[in-house]
């Protein structure tokens, strides 16, 4: 476990849950599957959980270290309200150990080692407001790590009005599993490979956890969720292993999730690798709609694979360039020619935010953040 500096008051942080005590006068966080042993004065795996005194701590919890607005299709969520923004934020921290992580600077650093700013739940929604984002995504690093703020913001967004979205390597125990996603409007979900041997060796973590997750969400909420399948040459790209996630997916969550095939560039540790041939997206996509799965995207290249057509009349609805939504002929949802529902999100289920609170985001964006330079 890595040693903890800077820990020293631990008045100011705010207490964790999914914990208890353990042998040895350790704490055992059960919030992920790498169920940490945690020492007295030391953290978890992800850095940003840490014992003290016989508590447990979220150093994360209002330490956003990366706030941005994105547009969704970034996320990336090609079925939750195309063509709007989301106010994007993440911690320091990660409970997986990715060797091509591309956000390394914070999932692999301490709270400690990050620029944050204290930013506590009401205030993240009030600034969601002031930057006209329908939704807030849980993005960047891990959010699992951090889910206390996580459901926090939650309960504020929806007094607000607000969705809120999470972009997560799927890496939760049961026992949380239902204490955060209940709270959840979308997910985009990376199921990094298909092999037990990839998820050992290049994610420090397991398969079968991340596979449990999707169907959870599939069986027991009604979470919006798609898929993304990041491709990286010699690891992860054969056909074969592509056409068994796909039918995974086919079998057990149906062929309505969006799946999205991403490519690779070199970072982290793993630079000795190429970038991903778009001619590779291409094929995985291909393999995935010849499965059944009607809904498969292409990421990260520019490509027509970022378009959505009606599986049924292969009408063209939305046309995409990169992360900007160029046309959207979607009607109340459906296909314009055949009159298809084309599942998804399409409009916002909790309305418009009161003017009042509008009128307070200002004030308050202005008076305690302009530094951020939202
Ligand atoms: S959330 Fe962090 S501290 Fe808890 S089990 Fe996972 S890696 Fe360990």
């Amino acid at each position: 476990m890595p040693d903890l500096k800077g820990f020293e008051n631990a008045d100011s942080l705010h207490e964790a849950r999914w914990w208890e005590p353990a042998s040895g006068g350790k704490l055992h966080c059960y919030l992920c599957p790498r169920h940490c042993h945690i020492g007295d004065g030391q953290a978890g795996f992800c850095f940003i959980r840490a014992a003290r005194g016989g508590k447990l701590y979220s150093l994360g919890y209002a330490r956003p270290a990366a706030l941005q607005i994105d547009p969704i299709e970034k996320k990336p969520l090609n079925h939750f309200l195309p063509g709007t923004r989301v106010f994007s934020m993440g911690t320091a921290g990660c409970n997986m150990g990715c060797f091509f992580c591309q956000n390394w600077d914070i999932s692999k650093s301490r709270s400690d080692q990050v620029h944050s700013s204290h930013v506590p739940p009401e205030d993240v929604v009030l600034l969601a407001i002031r930057n006209g984002c329908p939704t807030i995504a849980f993005t960047y690093n891990e959010p699992t790590i951090w889910g206390e703020y996580v459901i926090d913001i939650c309960h504020a967004a929806k007094e607000n009005g607000l969705n809120t979205v999470m972009v997560s390597n799927g890496y939760i125990t049961r026992e949380a599993f239902h204490d955060i996603y209940d709270h959840i409007d979308a997910a985009n979900i990376d199921l990094k490979a298909f092999t037990e041997n990839f998820y050992g060796r290049v994610t420090l973590t397991h398969l079968q956890p991340v596979l449990e997750t999707l169907e959870w969400l599939k069986q027991e909420t009604n979470v919006w969720f798609e898929v993304t399948n990041l491709l990286i040459p010699t690891l992860n790209d054969r056909p074969e292993e592509t056409r068994q996630l796909a039918e995974w997916i086919l079998e057990h969550l149906g062929p309505d999730v969006p799946l999205h095939f991403t490519a690779f560039h070199p970072d982290f540790k793993l630079r000795d690798k190429p970038r991903t041939p778009p001619e590779t997206l291409h094929a995985a996509r291909a393999i995935a709609r010849e499965v059944g799965l009607h809904y498969v995207y292409e990421g990260n290249i520019h490509s027509e694979g970022g378009n959505t057509s009606c599986p049924s009349c292969q009408a063209l609805l939305i046309s995409r360039s990169w992360h900007d939504v160029r046309r959207n002929d979607l009607q109340d949802g459906r296909c314009p020619n055949c009159g298809l529902l084309v599942p998804g999100r399409w409009t916002n289920p909790h309305g418009r935010t009161p003017q009042k609170t509008e009128n307070r985001a200002r004030e308050i964006a202005r008076a305690k953040y302009d530094h951020l330079n939202l």
